[in-house]
């Protein structure tokens, strides 16, 4: 059997799963899927908060840009700013727990905002 043949077996830890050679990725590897803003795979429509940072707290370490799953949050270096992108924030707060800063970022009740999702007409 070749090397390709059994990759997912080769691998420590990850028990002898049978895959079919043409499904088979190898380690490290990154799945295709189309490139840019997935308009029909919005994650906000749950979310019951939302992060909020303090700008005078902030020191853009960039600690919640590298965190978020979804990719909520756009550095841009010409003006050193961070900026949320709600569409696709789930709310998950795992930037809020990599924040390096004491109150530089917040959980906010989606309440709170005239636009926030829990005050939709369908949220859901
Ligand atoms: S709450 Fe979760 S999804 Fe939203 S910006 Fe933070 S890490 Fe990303
Ligand atoms: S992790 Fe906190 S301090 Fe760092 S850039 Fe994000 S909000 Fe600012």
């Amino acid at each position: 059997m070749s090397k390709e043949d059994n990759m997912a077996k080769a691998l420590p830890g990850y028990g002898t799963i049978d895959v079919p050679k043409d499904r088979v990725v190898p380690f490290g590897a990154v799945t295709p899927a189309p490139v840019g803003t997935q308009k029909l795979f919005q994650t906000s429509n749950w979310r019951v908060v939302r992060p909020v940072k303090d700008e005078e707290k902030c020191t853009r370490c960039l600690q919640c840009y590298l965190a978020c799953p979804d990719a909520c949050w756009v550095y841009k270096e010409e003006d050193d700013t961070l900026e949320w992108v709600g569409d696709f924030c789930k709310g998950c707060q795992v930037c809020i727990a990599q924040c390096t800063v004491d109150g530089a970022l917040v959980a906010a009740p989606e309440l709170d905002f005239e636009g926030g999702v829990v005050r939709l007409e369908k949220p859901f």
